[in-house]
């Protein structure tokens, strides 16, 4: 049982993924990135699942400054690709900032699973 803390601006994919990880998880969510600082702030936090296109502030963005305040946080990045025509791929550049793994959405339950138990083994 891990804390999960899931960041996304779309609401079906939070409810997407919190009902795929509940069974086996504590999981959190937030439509914004404010809000996953504060509940990051108030609950130890063992992976972070984050979008990477959103309105405010944007995921590089987020994972850079998580990693940097919690150090042992790991990050699944995820993304639907952004820029104007939505074609740009972020998931290698959240990489290289630090996630330890990505997926392209749309993924299944049993893709997502599959990643963050690969991740949460790593962990120690
Ligand atoms: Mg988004």
């Amino acid at each position: 049982m891990s804390n999960i803390l899931v960041v996304d601006d779309d609401k079906s994919i939070l409810i997407f993924i919190e009902q795929a990880l509940t069974d086996s998880h504590q999981i959190f969510t937030s439509e914004t990135v404010a809000c996953a600082e504060e509940i990051s702030n108030n609950n130890t936090i063992d992976l972070l699942i984050a979008d990477l296109v959103m309105p405010k502030k944007n995921g590089i963005d987020m994972i850079m400054e998580f990693k940097k305040i919690h150090p042992d946080i790991k990050i699944l990045a995820i993304s639907g690709g952004g820029g104007i025509t939505g074609r740009f791929d972020y998931l290698p550049i959240a990489k290289l900032v630090g996630a330890e793994d990505t997926l392209k959405k749309p993924f299944t339950v049993t893709e997502l699973r599959s990643s963050i138990n690969t991740i949460l083994e790593t962990k120690h």
